[in-house]
């Protein structure tokens, strides 16, 4: 039976953990924090509102094949997520969409409406290449000023021109009513969370799991081979120089007197505050209990990496790294930071199912 060592125990490291285990093979999956679940670990706060400690984790996925895997482990419960953003002293949808053009505006465009206001407001781009030529190509200065420049700067620290066009074409531009954030197949939410998701993908007798362990303090010799999901310069030791990631300060508090704080999961504040944004769990987890738990994001240069930054040059430096993980056929690099990719959960599942159906 071959040894495997899995460094990470977040998505990418418990798919990989699962699937080798289920194909006879033996995983050791350690993490340098004292939890499973990585990035999407949650948690029971000290008044019982099962919280985020990494920010909110929704998860929405179109692939069938990702959703039925992680239905192994998992009941579901329906969940839609819903957005606010804050400008000109009013809570509007985001994605924009004809709501948010009507309240903004004080119009009562229909949709045919709507989509002549967008097509006026909009300034066509030949080639997009960056958020800011994403932005202005769908809806225009006024509104990218409105809902997408502040924020981007204070998430990112960079106006939206220095970055790649995909972060903000994250976000749709919609003409009709249609209030949610995501438009996937599949909107579920773990019925019991993230963290017990995970504890049941990782119980299998060839799994052991080591929490609290730096892979910087293992002895690697002794394993056949490594799966790896850090951050790849780290992995190099940073031999060309540091890749740029974004980090965040998680604010959570608890409001005993309010039973609820926000009419929707999360609320934008694209141009005021230091954070980004504010999530109430209990709209996520469906919980009924008296008094909340909500937590803001501030956006941060220094401390954990969560983001990989897209950009041009932050891509070049990633292929050098990348390149040198090609030449170390005993390890696998997969994952958020491994692969330095905007990916969310599901994307993340992929990568790890494929890195398995991959490995030799
Ligand atoms: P991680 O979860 O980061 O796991 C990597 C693990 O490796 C970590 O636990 C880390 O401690 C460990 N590790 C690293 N280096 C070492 C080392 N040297 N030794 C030991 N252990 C090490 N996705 C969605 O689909 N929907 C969302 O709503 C959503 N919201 C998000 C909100 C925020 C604020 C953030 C930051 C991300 C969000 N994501 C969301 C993305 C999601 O978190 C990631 O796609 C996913 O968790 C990445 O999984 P991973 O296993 O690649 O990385
Ligand atoms: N964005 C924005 N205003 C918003 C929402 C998003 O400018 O109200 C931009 C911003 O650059 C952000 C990106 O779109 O980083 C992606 O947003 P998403 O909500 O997907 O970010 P995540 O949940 O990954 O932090």
């Amino acid at each position: 039976m071959r040894e495997i060592l899995i460094v990470g125990a977040g998505f990418a490291g418990a798919v990989c953990a699962e699937r080798l285990a289920a194909r006879g093979e033996r995983a050791r999956v350690i993490d340098r924090r004292p939890h499973i679940a990585g990035n999407a670990y949650d948690e029971h706060d000290a008044h019982g509102v099962l919280v985020h400690r990494y920010g909110p984790h929704i998860f929405h996925t179109n692939a069938k094949r990702i959703f039925e895997y992680l239905s192994r482990f998992t009941d579901w419960r329906f969940y839609e997520h819903r957005v606010l953003a804050e400008a000109r002293g009013q809570q509007l949808p985001i994605p924009i969409n004809r709501t948010t053009l009507n309240s903004l505006y004080g119009l009562e465009l229909d949709e045919a409406g709507a989509a002549a206001f967008i097509e006026q407001a909009r300034t066509p781009r030949e080639k997009i290449a960056t958020s800011e030529d994403v932005v202005l190509n769908s809806v225009g200065p006024e509104l990218c000023d409105l809902f997408f420049r502040g924020y981007t700067k204070k998430q990112w620290g960079l106006d939206l021109s220095e970055l790649s066009a995909g972060v903000a074409a994250r976000i749709p531009t919609r003409t009709n009513d249609d209030d949610r954030y995501f438009t996937d197949a599949f909107q579920f939410m773990p019925s019991h969370g993230y963290t017990a998701m995970f504890a049941r993908m990782l119980d299998h007798p060839n799994i052991t799991v080591e929490l609290g362990v730096d892979f910087h303090d293992i002895d690697r010799s002794s394993f056949d081979h490594i799966v790896y999901t850090g951050p790849i310069d780290a992995y190099f030791d940073h031999r060309f120089g540091p890749l740029p990631y974004r980090s965040l300060r998680f604010e959570h508090e608890h409001l005993p007197d309010v039973d609820q704080a926000q009419p929707v999961g999360t609320v934008n504040y694209p141009n005021d505050h230091a954070y980004t944004r504010i999530t109430e769990f209990k709209h996520l987890s469906g919980q009924t209990m008296s008094g909340t738990s909500i937590v803001r994001e501030y956006p941060t240069a220094e401390g954990d990496p969560y983001y990989p930054i897209p950009r041009p040059e932050n891509e070049a430096l990633f292929k050098r790294y990348r390149e040198l993980a090609d030449g170390e056929p005993n390890v696998t690099f997969v994952g958020r930071l491994a692969q330095y990719r905007y990916y969310n959960m599901d994307q993340v599942v992929g990568a790890a199912l494929s890195a398995v159906e991959g490995m030799p």
